[in-house]
């Protein structure tokens, strides 16, 4: 151990686990590429107005949770706490929205930050693959994103997760929602804090945990009430389609996001295997948001899954992803000659496209297996100086335990040909 140790609530990704973050990360994104969206790659830092104005002023985010600092040169920046605002901000100085493209679809993967408590699936660092569907209110395209993660979860294995839905309505019909529920809200017994909520963030205190709140809730006008006609008939596409494809998933009029420029659909992945943060991932449509950050109307829609608690979510399924064992030839040179023909044949292997790894160190032919055997390759080359004066290696199967001499020259089309 060195002197230091990571950062409270951050954890290093290492061999072997961390294979399989990056196969879940790969799983997500893996649907989004075959579906028309491009990658995008953002700077882990922006200027702090960005969030504040686009995640929100009233959000724990912003409040509570932003590594906000000041550089020496005096700007303010922070460290990303989510993807959606900085890859609209990223579309908007990038004009992609402009050439009559719309919608702009792209996806992202990286890591976020934010200032929380740390607990099993809550971190300072996280990792989410999100994708975002920039300028089109079409329901087939807030389906499609649902789709899209269904597949990733399902492609992964994963059963125990629910896609929780909801529509917040929009600028006709939510304000008339919102100050039907404010009247509600006043008249309960709350602290001083939720009292200020109602004023700022109405929306976001039905989705308070705790059960002297809740109980109180019970009776509070909901959304689904109040829905306009064209919301009601776009939320009703949307379902249809989830249902045409095959898609399950469970109505919650009490999903809420709390901002204005959140509108529509909404939906959260939860899964039943990690307790209190169940939380897998979230998303929604948020038409008013472009025009939030300074960008004309692009009404959009987007979600964001979390890897680190997609991972504990295959870990509570007892999931073991199938992975390729990392090194497919193993080459153990026996001495100094041999260390030079089966170092040049490691790169032959692998300028072939096959996974090859060789036996450093000087180590002897024991402690050389072993490292071949932990390495899961399926062949090893061994070469000592009497197989080199035959002109061979020894080509030995790991899973047959067959071994058998081959000409130095065939090493690599013997390989390539026992693989296929
Ligand atoms: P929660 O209610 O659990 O705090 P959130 O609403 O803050 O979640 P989003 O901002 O919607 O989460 O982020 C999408 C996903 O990113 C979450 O569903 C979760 O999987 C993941 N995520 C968010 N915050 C963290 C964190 N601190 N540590 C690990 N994963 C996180
Ligand atoms: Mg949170």
């Amino acid at each position: 151990m060195s002197t230091f140790q990571a950062p409270k609530g951050t954890y290093d990704l290492l061999p072997p686990d961390s294979a399989t973050y990056l196969a879940v990360r790969e799983a997500i994104a893996a649907p989004l590429r075959n579906s028309g969206y491009g990658y995008v790659e953002t700077p882990g830092f922006e200027n702090v107005e960005l969030f504040a104005r686009g995640v929100g002023e009233s959000t724990d985010i912003v409040t509570k949770e932003m590594y906000a600092f000041e550089t020496k040169g005096g700007d303010k920046l922070a460290l990303r706490p989510e993807g959606t605002a900085s890859v609209l901000r990223a579309a908007l100085e990038g004009n992609l929205h402009k050439a009559g493209n719309l919608p702009v679809k792209l996806w992202y993967s990286g890591s976020y930050y934010r200032y929380e408590r740390p607990q099993k699936g809550r971190y300072r660092h996280f990792s989410q693959v999100g994708a975002e569907a920039i300028g089109a209110e079409d329901p087939a395209l807030d389906a499609e994103l649902i789709i899209l993660a269904d597949q990733a979860y399902r492609s992964l294995g994963l059963k125990e997760f629910r896609i929780l839905l909801n529509s917040l309505g929009d600028k006709e019909c939510r304000p008339v929602y919102r100050a039907a529920l404010q009247e509600f809200l006043r008249g309960l017994d709350l602290d001083e804090e939720t009292r200020r909520r109602i004023d700022i963030n109405p929306l976001r205190v039905l989705d308070d945990k705790r059960a002297d709140v809740q109980k109180q809730l019970v009776g509070a006008p909901m959304l689904a009430d109040y829905l306009c006609d064209a919301c009601k008939a776009y939320h009703e596409q949307v379902r249809e389609l989830l249902t045409a494809a095959g898609v399950g998933y469970e109505d919650d009029p009490k999903l809420v996001r709390g901002l204005d420029y959140y509108t529509r659909t909404t939906f959260e992945f939860v899964h039943d295997g990690l307790g209190s943060q169940s939380a897998v991932g979230g998303g929604g449509r948020y038409d008013g948001l472009s025009e939030m950050i300074g960008g004309p109307a692009l009404p959009s829609v987007g979600w964001a899954l979390g890897v680190d608690r997609t991972v504990l979510a295959l870990e509570a399924e007892g999931i073991t992803l199938d992975l390729p064992a990392a090194t497919t030839v193993f080459a153990v040179p026996l001495g100094e000659e041999a260390r030079r023909v089966l170092f040049a044949k490691v790169t032959e292997l692998r300028r072939a496209g096959v996974a090859a790894d060789f036996s450093y160190g000087g180590k002897g032919l024991k402690g050389a297996m072993k490292n071949a055997n932990r390495s899961g390759a399926r062949f090893t080359v061994v070469a000592g100086e009497r197989d080199l004066a035959e002109g061979v290696v020894q080509l030995k199967d790991m899973e047959s335990g067959e071994q058998e001499a081959v000409a130095v020259d065939e090493v690599v089309a013997v390989v390539k040909s026992k693989l296929v």
